[in-house]
């Protein structure tokens, strides 16, 4: 019989180029708030090793991650106790959409389900704010990603409280308490899921303002890049600061054991790839999976099926 233990080891181990324990590196402790200004969106291993060095180690810790969590996506389905949630947030340009493409890239794509959250929809707005992510979340065997998710409820709704109107909640203020209140119900949220079978992890991907400027000038310069540039991304650079204070009041008040936070540094693309590969498969592997036992007669069958097909 197979278990767990077969799976390939973390990549990352016994390595020499400081990525190694990425998963605690970046992880935001539970109660402890989180202070943006410690963490650099730069970061990128050790200085002293060569870039190009650390760029190929970061390229085989992907390589590595991606063959595991094929093999955990398996168990997964198989073992059909677990799902996994996956939440990426992030300001624009920072690289959602290629770490779920470049990490979930060995993954069979029928034990994933990635959902991109807009701005609501009219009926989205006639519901609470957790409703329409309540819908999509993963059953079990299946990993859900969210890209975006109910926390822009306490980032763009913050930053741009005129937002508020249009979800029509009773009574409901702008204000401390209202930010307080949307934590507690996510807190709570999180943890329900956590309690019936969701294991939850949670990356921001931490790109700085000087990058996300490269990223949109290199969009404007290259035709090819036109469909991923929209002005209106620029103007919402305007709201940096308040963005940011935002993330660190959400991100603090909601990293917790069961569903627990990531600051990825998102300046270098092949950083942020390996970190998050890094923590879904520890986080997967954490869950101690193992595949369905097989009884006495269940194996009696199967060598009976053998004769059979045999001797056909
Ligand atoms: P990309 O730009 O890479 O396609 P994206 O996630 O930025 O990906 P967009 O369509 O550009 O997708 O933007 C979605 C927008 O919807 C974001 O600006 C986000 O803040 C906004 N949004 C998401 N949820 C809400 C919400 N609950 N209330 C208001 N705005 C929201
Ligand atoms: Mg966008």
């Amino acid at each position: 019989m197979t278990t767990s233990s077969t799976l390939p080891g973390l990549a990352g181990d016994g390595v020499s180029l400081d990525f190694a324990k990425l998963e605690k590196r970046f992880r935001v402790p539970a109660g402890k708030p989180l202070r943006l200004a410690d963490h650099d969106p730069g970061w990128a291993g050790n200085g002293d090793i060569p870039e190009k060095e650390r760029k190929e180690e970061a390229r085989g810790l992907l390589a590595t991650h991606v063959e595991a969590l094929s093999q955990m996506q398996e168990l997964l389905w198989a073992s059909d106790t677990w799902s996994v949630l996956v939440i990426f947030q992030a300001m624009d340009a920072a690289g959602k959409d290629g770490a779920i493409k470049h990490v979930m890239s060995g993954v069979n794509p029928q034990g994933v389900e990635v959902t991109s959250f807009k701005q609501p929809s009219a009926e989205e707005l006639d519901h609470t704010f957790l409703w329409r992510c309540m819908k999509r979340v993963p059953s079990r065997g299946q990993i859900g990603i969210f890209n975006r998710s109910y926390y822009e409820d306490v980032l763009v709704v913050r930053v741009h409280q005129h937002l508020l109107e249009a979800q029509r909640v009773p009574d409901v203020k702008p204000g401390r308490k209202l930010w307080e209140s949307r934590y507690d119900d996510i807190v709570a949220f999180e943890r329900h899921l956590a309690r019936n079978g969701t294991a939850i992890v949670k990356f921001f991907l931490n790109v700085s303002r000087e990058e996300q400027k490269r990223r949109f000038l290199s969009r404007i310069d290259e035709p090819s890049k036109h469909w991923k540039f929209s002005p209106s991304d620029v103007a919402e650079r305007q709201h940096w600061d308040d963005y940011m204070n935002a993330y660190e009041e959400a991100i603090s008040a909601t990293s917790t054991d069961h569903a627990p936070w990531y600051v990825v540094p998102a300046d270098k693309k092949w950083v942020s790839r390996a970190v998050v590969s890094a923590v879904l498969t520890e986080t997967i592997r954490g869950l101690g999976l193992t595949w369905p036992k097989i009884s006495a007669e269940q194996r009696q069958q199967i060598e009976e099926a053998r004769r059979h097909l045999e001797a056909e």
